[in-house]
C-alpha cells in the first residue's frame, strides 16, 4: 500500500518570489516544516533575510533571502546562479510576488450620472502608469521568473505554483488591472501546464480569498479606527465562513500541490477562500 506523506518534499529546493511578504512567509514555513529548503526571493533583501531567519528558527530547515526583481530577467538570472551555487538545482517555484496599488484603484465602484462631471474617480481617471505597473507586476512578474527559474526542472521534473486571486474568477470592483492580471494568471497556469506536462513539470495555482495584509489593509479597514470599511463588511458578508482567512490556512493546500500527493494534478486553480467563490450572495 502507498504511504501517504509529504516525505518526497524533504531537501527539495523551492524558490518563493515575494518571499519577504506575508503570504510568502507563511508558505515558506509550511514547506520548511516538511523539510523543504526555501529561497525567499524579494526586491526587499532586508525583509527576505528577516523572514528566512524566522523560517529557519521555526522549522529547522534551511532558508535564505535573495534580492531580485521579478520584472528584470538579468536580475533573476544572477539570483538563479547564486541559488544554484548555494543550494544546487531548483526543484520548485512559487510565484508569490504581486499585489495591487492605490494608483490602479478607482475611487468608486460604479459609474453614475453625477460622476460624468467628476471622471477622475472612475475608470476614466485611472493612472495609466499605475495600471501598467500592477498588470506587469502580477502577470510579467510570474512569466519572467518561470522562464528563468523553472529551467532546472527540465531535467527530472518539478512544480510551479502561481498565486491567483478571487478577483480572477469574477473581477472585484475598483481593481481592474489587478483583476485582469490575475485572470491572466489562471490562463497562463493552464497554458503552461499543458506545455510543460510532457517533461514532468506541473503548473498549478492557488486563489486565496481575503487575508488582511499590507496590500489590501487600506481597502478593507479604516486607517484611523481599524474598523472594517463598507468594502470589508461586504467581503465578510460574501464569505460563508464569515471571516478573513489566516495565512497559515494556505499551507496545507500548497504543501499538497508541491508534493507527489498531487502528482497527477496539473493546470488547476484551487480557491482557499472560506467559500467566497462558491457563494452567489443569495
Ligand atoms: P505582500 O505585499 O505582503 O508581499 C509581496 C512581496 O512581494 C513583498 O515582500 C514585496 O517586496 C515583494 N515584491 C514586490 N514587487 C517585487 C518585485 N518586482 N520583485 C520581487 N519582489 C517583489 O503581499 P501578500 O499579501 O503576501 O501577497 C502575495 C501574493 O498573494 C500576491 O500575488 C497577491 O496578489 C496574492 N494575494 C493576496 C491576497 C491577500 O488577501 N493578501 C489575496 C489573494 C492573492
Amino acid at each position: 500500500m502507498t504511504k501517504i506523506s509529504f516525505d518526497d518534499l524533504k531537501n527539495k529546493v523551492c524558490v518563493i518570489t515575494g518571499g519577504g511578504g506575508v503570504i510568502g512567509k507563511a508558505l515558506a514555513i509550511g514547506l520548511g516544516s516538511a523539510g523543504v529548503k526555501t529561497v525567499l526571493l524579494d526586491l526587499n533583501k532586508e525583509m527576505a533575510d528577516k523572514v528566512a531567519a524566522e523560517v529557519k528558527t521555526e522549522t529547522g530547515s534551511e532558508s535564505i533571502g535573495v534580492e531580485a526583481n521579478v520584472l528584470q530577467k538579468e536580475s533573476l538570472e544572477s539570483a538563479k546562479k547564486f541559488i544554484n551555487d548555494t543550494f544546487g538545482k531548483i526543484d520548485m517555484l512559487i510565484n508569490g510576488a504581486g499585489g495591487n496599488s492605490p494608483k490602479a484603484t478607482s475611487a468608486v465602484e460604479m459609474m453614475t450620472e453625477d460622476l460624468k462631471s467628476d471622471l477622475g474617480k472612475t475608470f476614466y481617471g485611472l493612472d495609466i502608469a499605475g495600471f501598467e505597473f500592477v498588470f506587469n507586476l502580477n502577470f510579467m512578474g510570474t512569466i519572467l521568473p518561470t522562464m528563468v527559474l523553472s529551467k532546472d526542472m527540465l531535467d527530472g521534473g518539478g512544480v510551479v505554483l502561481n498565486v491567483s486571486s478571487m478577483s480572477a474568477f469574477r473581477p472585484l470592483t475598483k481593481v481592474p488591472a489587478y483583476s485582469a492580471a490575475k485572470a491572466s494568471i489562471n490562463s497562463i497556469t493552464e497554458w503552461l501546464s499543458v506545455h510543460l506536462a510532457p517533461v514532468g513539470i506541473r503548473v498549478n495555482a492557488i486563489a486565496p480569498g481575503f487575508f488582511l495584509t499590507n496590500q489590501n489593509r487600506f481597502l478593507l479597514t479604516d486607517e484611523q479606527t481599524g474598523e472594517l470599511t463598507s468594502r470589508g463588511h461586504k467581503i465578510i458578508n460574501g464569505t460563508p465562513m464569515g471571516r478573513f482567512g489566516e495565512v497559515e490556512e494556505l499551507q496545507g493546500t500548497v504543501n499538497y500541490l508541491m508534493s507527489d500527493l498531487s502528482k497527477f494534478v496539473t493546470g488547476i486553480v484551487i480557491p482557499v477562500d472560506g467559500g467566497f467563490n462558491a457563494y452567489s450572495g443569495v
